[in-house]
């Protein structure tokens, strides 16, 4: 197992420079809760230079015609292609995650960056009469930063940075500072290809996310992370109106009608629960299930999370790996303590004398809404299921959530879920699964989940400003 080794000393893209940060941070692998590698810690003023590159390479990257900028996320797309093991590497060791998940991640990163090279928004007629004639067109914003969480640090950089570019924005991106590896690995790859300034990425100690959401020549901000931040984002935003899309927490329920068939949903509905150890924004977070077959979807629950493999991510055998840092690890851990106070821990739990943040796979039963792991977003390995015995009822009560990100409704019944799930407050319902989250299919939150949406047009779209071309006749 190797746990040790990371790049010498990466470096921070800005404006076609790769340069070392005025700073240097440790980089903790959590599977042991020890530094493995240093990363750059920018100043203010190295955030400062890289909104100017992105300024100044703004007009040049606007005006050149679209096939250039769509051969761009092309070759960035093969780029990663071509390093997807180094790539993966550095994601398990920084974040924790399993290896063959790691490599997942990095194939989905070049998978959006190849999906979004394909979109397009043509300029539309809307009038051409005798009066006038009314063009819509797309307009690029200026310069876009992108700030991104530790959860899934290279597929957030793709889903920001990909449609940005495309349309014509410069960019500076900013990686979650437990997490900046991955990030600043594919900048130095890609730096040779990128135009000077075009995209910009610094590192910080989650320190000058502020310096970036109130400098007054962003133009947008796309943001994922805590709805807490996704706050303080969008009141820092306000000064100089900028555009914003933020994906924020989620607390998606499942909903598990009587007729699920539970051979089939009992495994989906774990590792929906529990991929990534729980740290995903639309994971199923809590779990409502008919009182008639509450008990049995419980112990078949239970059964997958005793046999469940957790430890670090570069053990092959390892199916969950460790929360990601240290203070999201109190945090789970003190959900965790008062989950045992209020509910039944039936399996599960810190994993005891061991190094790093690990923490089994734990179903909590017999626990209801008003405790905190059922309405705060645990974003960790534990799992409230919660009975219940009528669908209107339930149905109030996970409303009742100031989330809305996804939810998922359990039925062999597809007519009566289709129903249940429209009466869902959430971005996304899915029907007998959950976290299908695909680059071409658009997703965004309601409520305190988020503004916006990212992916396919409809998140193209927020990287741009509509311009009305109004000719007299
Ligand atoms: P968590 O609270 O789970 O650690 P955050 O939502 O705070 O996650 O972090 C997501 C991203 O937001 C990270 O890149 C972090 O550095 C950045 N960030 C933190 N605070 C701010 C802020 N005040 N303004 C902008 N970005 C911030």
């Amino acid at each position: 197992m190797e746990t040790t080794t990371a790049t010498p000393s990466p470096r921070m893209l800005i404006g076609g420079e790769l340069v070392a940060g005025a700073q240097t941070m440790d980089v903790v692998n959590p599977a042991t809760g020890q530094p493995f590698a240093k990363a750059p810690r920018a100043s203010a003023q190295q955030v400062e230079q890289a909104v100017m590159a992105a300024r100044q390479a703004y007009p040049a990257w606007a005006a050149q015609p679209a096939e250039e900028r769509r051969q761009l996320l092309l070759r960035i797309a093969d780029t990663i292609g071509a390093n997807k093991e180094e790539l993966a590497r550095l994601i398990t060791l920084e974040q924790g995650k399993p290896l063959p998940m790691a490599a997942f991640e990095v194939a989905i990163t070049e998978l959006t960056f190849r999906e979004a090279s394909k979109l397009e928004l043509p300029p539309e007629v809307l009038e051409d009469s005798t009066e006038r004639r009314v063009e819509l067109h797309r307009r690029p914003l200026g310069v876009v930063a992108v700030i991104t969480p530790w959860n899934v640090p290279l597929i957030m950089v793709a889903n920001k940075v990909a449609p940005a570019l495309l349309v014509g924005n410069t960019v500076v991106a900013k990686p979650a500072g437990t997490t900046p590896l991955a990030t600043l690995r594919l900048g130095e790859l890609i730096a040779q290809i990128v135009p000077a300034g075009v995209l910009n990425i610094v590192s910080d100690a989650n320190d000058l996310g502020d310096v970036l959401t109130g400098h007054p020549d962003v133009r947008k901000i796309s943001f994922t992370g805590s709805t807490a931040t996704g706050r303080r984002v969008m009141a820092s935003a306000a000064a100089s109106l900028k555009r914003i899309t933020l994906e924020l927490g989620g607390n998606d329920a499942g909903l598990v009608l009587e007729d699920a068939d539970l051979d089939d949903v009992a495994p989906k509905i774990f590792i929906s629960a529990f991929v990534n150890s729980g740290q995903i924004c639309a994971a199923l977070k809590r779990l409502y299930v008919h009182e008639s077959i509450y008990d049995e979807l419980v112990g078949r629950l239970a059964s997958m999370a005793e046999v469940a493999k957790v430890g670090d991510g570069m053990d092959p055998e390892v199916e969950f790996g460790p929360v990601q840092n240290a203070a999201q690890y109190e945090r789970v851990k003190s959900l965790l303590d008062d989950a045992a106070r209020v509910g039944t821990i039936v399996t599960g739990g810190v994993v005891q004398g061991a190094p790093g943040y690990l923490i089994r796979p734990t179903i909590v039963r017999d626990i209801s809404d008003g405790t905190r792991l059922v309405d705060e977003e645990q974003f960790g390995p534990v799992l409230p299921v919660i009975r219940y015995s009528d669908v209107d009822e339930v149905l109030a009560r996970i409303n009742a959530s100031i989330y809305g990100l996804g939810a998922s409704v359990w039925s062999r019944n597809l007519v009566r879920a289709a129903e249940v799930a429209a009466r869902i407050e959430s971005g996304t319902v899915w029907i007998n699964k959950h976290l299908d989250i695909h680059p071409t299919i658009p997703f965004g939150g309601a409520k305190s989940s988020g503004i916006g949406v990212e992916f396919s047009t409809e998140g193209l779209r927020e990287y741009t400003q509509l311009q009305v071309i109004n000719v007299a006749k």
